[in-house]
């Protein structure tokens, strides 16, 4: 039997871990195994193997050394073969469009702040996901739990990115973005300079969510007219779960309400301003609730269903986005991540002009 890529096998056990909100240290095992496999040469690995002595590598433990050797021998490893077949449903109807509509993600995480991956491994995830582009949002500065990015560091960050960007496969690219803190008067937590620089603001609130309503509204009101910022964040803050892994934005293991604000203004001012309301995936947000998700469709507002994902695996979480979108009757072309990177930047640099 012809032997399999050993270590595109350990990567792709470690994606479907990902997108099973796994916990890092178990998908850590395999990404690090996979790096081993992959600087090795073919002819030391086809003798560890014969010797018995995978195991002995850095990086390398007794289940990925098992899975090496079984790979090797051309088998689809046992504990790949368990994962694939444990693997969720098939979307259907509305939903599955939805998510064939979808050709980027928004908001997405790299381990430059709390994410668990170097942006490249993010990156060739959403290809693999089948993704035109992918925004780049990690934290801004005040969020230090989450090592958000101070101004140099961000525009480090974009020098690294417009390297990378040459290096990676046709009909794809990395966006430039950030997820910005929404602070307490309602100003963004980075530079105007380099807020106008970046393709893409995600723009969430992390702080005082308890503020009372009349507070919350003025400041969420403030930011949605800011002209830097594009798309509005997780709106409610709620968590319908422990803390996701990776997600240190919020971390606390705990659940947490929606916080309080004037829904109508809110999305009246995304109207008004052309900006778009986020549909966020992860399974311990689902965020807003589909109440609002309804009242924001009628309101005529405009959408992008991201994954605001820590891992590579959770680029694959838009399925859940694209469920709770398709109950709520979102239509696509309101889907802003269902453009084309073109005219995802005609919107973006739009409003930042017009105001
Ligand atoms: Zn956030
Ligand atoms: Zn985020």
């Amino acid at each position: 039997m012809a032997s399999r890529d050993p270590a595109a096998d350990l990567r792709r056990i470690a994606f479907l871990l990902e997108r099973a909100n796994e916990a890092t240290y178990r998908v850590r095992a395999f990404r690090s195994a996979a790096k081993t496999v992959a600087a090795l040469p073919a002819a030391e690995l086809a003798e560890r193997t014969a010797e018995g002595t995978l195991a002995k590598l850095p990086g390398v433990g007794d289940v990925t050394a098992r899975c090496i050797t079984e790979s090797l021998a051309g088998e689809e490893p046992v504990y790949l073969r368990r994962l694939e077949t444990t693997e969720g449903t098939d979307l259907q109807g509305a939903a599955a469009a939805l998510r064939q509509a979808l050709r980027g993600d928004c908001h997405a995480h790299s381990d430059w702040s709390d994410g668990g991956s170097p942006i490249e491994e993010m990156a060739l995830a959403a290809v693999e996901v089948g993704h035109e582009y992918l925004v780049l949002t990690d934290h801004s500065p005040r969020l230090t739990v989450a090592r958000g990015l101070t101004a140099d560091r961000l525009r480090k960050q974009l020098d690294y990115v417009a390297r990378l960007n040459d290096a990676l496969p046709d009909g794809f690219r990395i966006l430039t973005g950030i997820e910005v803190d929404i602070l307490a008067d309602g100003s963004l937590d980075q530079e105007d300079e380099l807020l106008a620089r970046l393709d893409v603001v995600v723009g969430s609130v992390h702080s005082n969510l308890r503020d009372e309503s009349p507070k919350m509204t003025r400041r969420m009101l403030a930011a949605i007219a800011n002209p830097h910022l594009d798309i509005l964040g997780h709106m409610t803050g709620r968590k319908v779960s422990a803390a996701g892994e990776g997600d240190r934005a919020h971390r606390g293991g705990r659940t947490r309400p929606p916080s309080t604000f004037d829904l109508d203004k809110v999305l009246a001012a995304c109207v008004e301003h052309g900006k778009a309301v986020e549909i966020n995936s992860r399974p311990d947000r689902l965020d807003p609730p589909k109440r609002m998700l309804t009242v924001a469709v009628e309101a005529g507002c405009l959408f992008s269903i991201d994954t605001d994902a820590h891992a590579p695996g959770q680029l694959d979480w838009q399925r859940y986005g694209c469920e709770r979108a398709a109950l709520c009757g979102v239509p696509a072309d309101r889907v802003v991540n269902t453009w084309s990177a073109e005219r995802l930047l005609e919107w973006t640099a739009g409003h930042s002009a017009a105001e």
